[in-house]
């Protein structure tokens, strides 16, 4: 997500212009249900209530809207080889949506947006809550803050790139009305990537983000808060905001072009919808307590040299 000032659906996106932007960074729990208790005289009612966990899920009728971040416009980030982060968004959202329909959730929604960017959210949220939907899913891929840029020349032209940072992240807004169920999806899904040996991006919740610092909700699946979202705290259904990874990263930019990235994201958040569809309405998972943040140093997190801007990270 590239953020600039107007651009509030994602934390990063670039700046028009050539300039390079204040981007973004960047970058199962399986709730068992409770089975209903079959009737006494159901002699075929000695299911385990793990085998009867998916059967809950219709997912001819559960419809998912993949919105695909940014517009041709207003294209969020740009690459490291100047690609816009719009044209990966649109190809990783496709992918999605193709291994969600093959795996049988036909009512997925491919949600491409027009115009500039500020507008374009609106539009979308409220496309989005007009079709109705039991999961929103904003697809985009990180950069980050212009302070951490650098200069190489890829093909005759001058270029931005960061390879310091990478990884994927997901987050969600306390301030939508689904909170709880955002929270649950997000982690299914963050936890998914994780088993798929993709990291997460770990730099969000350290000082040296200044306003891009977030809070973290979940070191294990990669999960963070960020209330302001438009796409996710206006949407009227639970929404989260996938960050792939990071576009600006030399190496990590050829990883995201691969089909075997996009391969293992559809495949992510297609078992994520599978388990959380099949586990509505149920009781969260107990999910453990994040803890110090040194405790489990699981992922790279290099400390840039360049000092953020001084200015204290606020207070949420
Ligand atoms: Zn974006």
């Amino acid at each position: 997500m590239a953020q600039g000032r107007r651009d509030t659906s994602c934390r990063n996106a670039a700046p028009r212009g050539r300039a390079l932007p204040v981007l973004l960074l960047g970058s199962a729990l399986l709730s068992i249900g409770a089975v209903q208790a079959a009737p006494a005289n159901d002699t075929a009612a000695a299911a385990p209530a793990a085998a009867s966990a998916g059967a809950k899920c219709d997912r001819a009728t559960f419809r998912i809207i993949l919105d695909v971040g940014h517009t041709a416009e207003s294209y969020g980030a740009m690459s490291a080889r100047n690609v816009p982060e719009f044209e990966y968004n649109l190809n990783l959202a496709r992918r999605i949506d193709e291994r969600l329909k093959a795996d049988g959730f036909s009512e997925t929604v491919l949600l491409v947006s027009e115009g500039k960017a500020r507008r374009s959210l609106q539009a979308r949220v409220a496309r989005a809550n007009k079709k109705g939907a039991d999961l929103f899913i904003s697809i985009h891929h990180d950069s980050v803050p212009g302070i951490y840029v650098d200069k190489w020349e890829f093909e005759g032209k001058r270029s931005a790139f960061n390879d310091m940072f990478g990884g994927y992240s997901v987050f969600v807004s306390k301030q939508n009305p689904h909170y709880r169920d955002s929270l649950r999806f997000a982690r299914l899904l963050g936890n998914q990537m994780a088993s798929k040996e993709m990291q997460f991006a770990r730099q969000y919740d350290q000082w040296f983000m200044g306003k891009f610092q977030r809070e973290l909700l979940d070191i294990e699946a990669g999960v963070y808060r960020y209330d302001q979202l438009i796409v996710l705290k206006n949407t009227t259904m639970p929404a989260v905001l996938l960050e792939s990874g990071s576009i600006i990263n030399r190496d990590e930019e050829l990883v995201m072009a691969s089909d075997e990235h996009k391969n293992k994201v559809a495949a992510a958040v297609s078992s994520s919808a599978a388990e959380y569809c099949g586990t509505r309405g149920r009781a969260p998972p107990q999910v453990a307590n994040p803890g110090p943040k040194t405790a489990k140093p699981a992922h790279r997190i290099a400390q840039p040299h360049k000092p953020a801007v001084a200015r204290p990270a606020r207070k949420r």
